[in-house]
């Protein structure tokens, strides 16, 4: 399927807690924040066969940050709002 971030290492991709072998899945982020929960399913990670590590691809880290930002925001001025 059309990835951005192919990676030609992909064989070479060892987990680096424990050295075991990577393999190309899907994962599930969730946090828990002061007024909110989230969670978000299906993203692309690499997940470690042996400890269940997870290491995002790409920008999927700064992508979940943004989005967490965004909703600090949102969730402060909706809260803003029902308090006033
Ligand atoms: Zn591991």
């Amino acid at each position: 399927m059309g990835s951005r971030y192919e990676n030609k290492e992909e064989e070479k991709m060892k987990c680096h807690y424990c050295g075991g072998k990577m393999a190309k899945g899907k994962t599930t982020y969730s946090i828990n924040k002061k007024g909110y929960h989230l969670l978000v399913d299906d993203i692309p990670a690499w997940i470690c066969s042996q400890c269940k590590e997870i290491y995002f691809e790409g920008d999927a880290v700064d992508i979940i940050q943004n989005v967490i930002k965004n909703i600090d925001v949102g969730v402060a001025k909706l809260k803003e709002e029902i308090t006033a």
